[in-house]
């Protein structure tokens, strides 16, 4: 799972910020075109949902997306992982 903000929906509040434990929410620094701060991801791969959803089949923690008050804060499927082949020069 992918950790993600939809920037069309998020109001740069920075709840997010203050609640995650492993403060994966930074507040961001640059305004986009609509104006707001969107908070930026810290490694979200480290987020608990992230790791360990699929091997539980539920979804766990979830505080961050709980707290938004603008239901901005969802997890993706993540595509398989494709074995491809590498071209190694010498
Ligand atoms: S689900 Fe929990 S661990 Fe994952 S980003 Fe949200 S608050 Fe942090
Ligand atoms: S809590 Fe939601 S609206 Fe507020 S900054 Fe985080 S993602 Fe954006």
């Amino acid at each position: 799972m992918k950790l993600a903000i939809d920037e069309t929906r998020c109001k740069g509040c920075n709840l997010c910020t203050k609640v995650c434990p492993y403060r994966i929410f930074k507040e961001g620094k640059n305004p986009n075109r609509r104006g707001i701060v969107v908070p930026e991801l810290d490694r979200p791969e480290r987020c608990t949902n992230c790791r360990l959803r699929h091997l539980y089949g539920r979804q766990l923690c979830g505080v961050c997306q709980l707290t938004c008050p603008d239901q901005a804060i969802h997890w993706m499927d993540e595509e398989p992982y494709e074995l491809h082949k590498v071209a190694i020069e010498y």
